[in-house]
């Protein structure tokens, strides 16, 4: 199995000593960084392809949510693509998707005019999803958000085909459907994030804290187990998947019997490295 991590800051020697293969860097990495990084690492960095853009919930307000774009925003698309002109290294998308529960409101996002011509291309009426929508609020009825699942789902892998960028970082399998995201999109490589913990977006515990009703009842059913059990069996739904996969799992004070579960990986990134945390990280070389 290949090692990777996602860094903040790095110690050359003490990764390499680790045996840590590849190093993932935020876009926005200076240069000189990145030439003494590859030195000694594979590169991959992390694009996030609608930042920057504005989302309309289903209530009519419109905000900025750092990374979360409207993902049906064409413009959007391309000014942020064309950042990858001169790049020539290995590119990872990262927030390849419409909100999630733990943005409250704006899950419910995007209507905006963009989406509205995005889903009469697909054959929706994003009129008639947003008052589904509306009446989902009400009753609890989750068939009245399939058409809008659906909907994020077609935006999203229509993303991805325009761009050729097929190398993403993922909701873990049984979340993916809130975010607009499949596992049989024409992906080379899903890296499933398989976080339990509760300390961010994303994060299983987390996006779970900010869902009610049956939708909750339906997430907790589709992963059938808790605390650090879904890293394995989340694992298992990511490799019915044609795509290549490859997880990332958060570092903890129980980082071997993480890496355990997920061993059949090919490679695994754990996230994130920084210099404060060597401690944590000092354990991986009994793997
Ligand atoms: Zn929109």
């Amino acid at each position: 199995m290949k090692l990777g991590v996602f860094v903040v800051d790095f110690d050359v020697e003490f990764l390499l000593e680790l045996g840590i293969e590849g190093l993932i860097l935020p876009f926005e990495t200076h240069e000189h960084i990145l030439k003494e990084a590859e030195k000694d690492f594979e590169i991959f960095l992390e694009f996030r392809p609608f930042d920057g853009g504005v989302i309309e919930n289903v209530f009519g307000r419109k905000t900025r949510i750092r990374s979360l774009g409207c993902a049906s925003d064409e413009g959007l698309w391309k000014r942020n693509f064309s950042k990858l002109e001169d790049v020539e290294y290995e590119i990872i998308l990262d927030f390849v998707r419409f909100p999630s529960p733990a943005n409250g409101n704006f899950f419910y996002s995007c209507f905006c005019e963009k989406c509205h011509k995005k889903a009469r291309d697909f054959g929706y009426n994003l009129r008639v999803i947003r008052e589904n929508v509306k009446d989902y609020l009400k009753t609890d009825d989750l068939v009245l958000l399939e058409d809008w699942f659906h909907f994020r789902q077609n935006v999203i892998n229509e993303y991805i085909d325009w761009s050729e960028l097929r190398k993403a970082f993922f909701f873990t399998p049984s979340l993916s459907f809130l975010v607009g995201q499949r596992y049989d999109f024409n992906m080379k490589c899903i890296c499933p994030m398989l976080y339990p913990e509760t300390v961010g977006p994303a994060c299983i515990g987390y996006e779970l804290a900010y869902m009610t009703g049956t939708l909750k009842h339906v997430v907790l059913e589709n992963l059938g187990s808790s605390g650090d059990e879904v890293i394995g069996t989340e694992f298992k739904k990511a490799l019915k998947s044609k795509a290549k996969i490859e997880p990332i799992i958060m570092i903890s004070d129980n980082i071997l019997r993480r890496l355990e579960m997920v061993k059949k990986a090919k490679r695994v990134f754990i996230f994130a490295y920084s210099n404060d945390k060597k401690g944590l990280f000092a354990k991986i070389k009994e793997f």
